[in-house]
């Protein structure tokens, strides 16, 4: 909710409503009509009482809704919820993640500046920053994930914005927000964190000192897989000043019923976050204890590098995703056991998305991160034999039930 929607009405809650409340409840009041259901605006544009009123709210003396690639009701009421979940006081829904990133960058950053970003972030993420923004002079130095102190060597004095992603995909490695605020800080940058894989249900990365918080609306904040869509949560005035403006003349707009489907999303994150992850926690322990699984991939795990850092930031939980890693000698023999275990299984989605309700299973290797060199992807700790698993609400049993029939017929050394 920036600024430019600061006069319009909110729905009528005790200013100390709890999260759980505001996740079903935050928004715009009903329309005329009462609906207790949130109504979908499907409107390109908004009618106005005389040309004295449109010409005040044209020109922004007057709050309004004026033209759906500005504002719509249906997209504020998602951005109003998306920011009390996150903590902020501000939010700018996007078509897409990818275009969440792009106006991050366009309205912060010129040519000549620099940005630091972490090597494991979403590849896309990786390619707009190198290639796309390299083009209009934008240079992006890539940096470990977890190892602090390359962020703070890499600084320059055209250092503008630090970039994360955490736990970062496949691999669940988390990085420490807080000692990444400090040095973006420190240095007069600003830090973004990319909150895809935790949602605001497990973290929220404000309260760490993040200046922005990005979202893929396509993952948990949907939760059913069902639309593309994104969001910039941070403070009111800085959403007005640097990306509506960008917004209104570049146009990546999020649809309203996208909007709307994030909307009642939101409403059942908490809940979907919590249950999907417990349920990994305990398909990662099994999975350790599987003789043909050589190595698991979850910060919930007390054998994760980060755990103690992800237990803290995370609100104790360890997301929903697990990765893990047959056994196998070699690579050849690592992507055939990897590829068995993935065409066994009967329920698991074959695909590469994540966050949806129904479990996904994907060979990174192959898929995700299938257009690195072999060398770029050991570098990166993406073996032949890994698989990653984004655990939904399927029945746990079933889940280890789908894995086993592939595994049980791997070598165990
Ligand atoms: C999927 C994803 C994105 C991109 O989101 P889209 O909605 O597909 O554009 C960005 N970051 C992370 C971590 C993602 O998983």
């Amino acid at each position: 909710m920036s600024d430019r929607t600061k006069g319009i009405a909110r729905v009528a809650l005790p200013a100390d409503a709890r999260l759980d409340t505001l996740a079903v409840r935050e928004g715009l009041p009903p329309s005329a009509w009462g609906e207790n259901s949130e109504a979908l605006f499907l409107t390109s544009s908004f009618v106005h009482p005389d040309a004295a009123t449109a010409a005040a709210r044209f020109a922004n003396e007057e709050e309004a809704f004026v033209y759906s690639r500005f504002s719509n009701p249906t997209v504020t009421m998602m951005e109003r919820r998306l920011a009390a979940l996150e903590g902020t006081t501000g939010c700018i829904a996007t078509a897409s993640g990818m275009a969440a990133i792009m106006l991050l960058v366009m309205g912060l950053l010129k040519a000549g500046d620099h940005v630091i970003c972490s090597r494991s972030v979403f590849g896309s993420t990786i390619k707009l920053l190198q290639g796309e923004f390299g083009k209009f002079g934008v240079q992006t130095t890539f940096v470990s994930q977890t190892e602090v102190g390359e962020w703070q060597a890499a600084l320059q004095p055209n250092t503008k914005l630090l970039f994360a992603e955490t736990p970062s995909n496949p691999l669940t490695e988390v990085c420490d927000i807080a000692a990444l605020a400090e040095i973006a800080h420190g240095a007069g940058a600003v830090l973004a964190v990319d909150n895809c894989f935790c949602s605001p249900a497990l973290q929220r990365p404000a309260e760490y000192g993040a200046d922005y918080i990005i979202h893929s609306g396509t993952k948990y904040l949907d939760g059913q897989g069902r639309v593309i869509a994104g969001a910039i949560c941070g403070p009111a005035d800085q959403i007005e000043q640097k990306f509506v403006p960008v917004m209104r003349s570049a146009g990546m707009s999020l649809s309203p019923f996208n909007a709307w489907v994030v909307l009642k999303g939101l409403e059942t994150l908490s809940i979907r976050m919590r249950e999907q992850s417990a349920r990994a926690l305990q398909l990662a322990q099994w999975l350790e204890a599987q003789p043909q699984v050589e190595r698991v991939y979850y910060p919930g795990l007390p054998s994760h590098p980060q755990h103690a850092l992800a237990m803290r930031q995370q609100g104790g939980s360890g997301g929903a995703v697990v990765s893990f890693i047959v056994r196998g000698e070699g690579a050849a023999a690592g992507r055939v056991n990897a590829f068995a275990v993935i065409d066994h299984t009967q329920i698991c989605s074959i695909t590469a998305n994540l966050g949806d309700t129904k479990t996904t299973i994907t060979h990174p290797a192959s898929t995700s991160h299938g257009r690195l060199s072999e060398e770029q992807r050991l570098a990166a700790g993406i073996t032949q034999g890994m698989i990653r698993v984004a655990v939904g609400l399927d029945d746990l049993e079933d889940l280890k039930a789908d894995l086993h029939r592939g595994l049980r017929g791997l070598a165990t050394i």
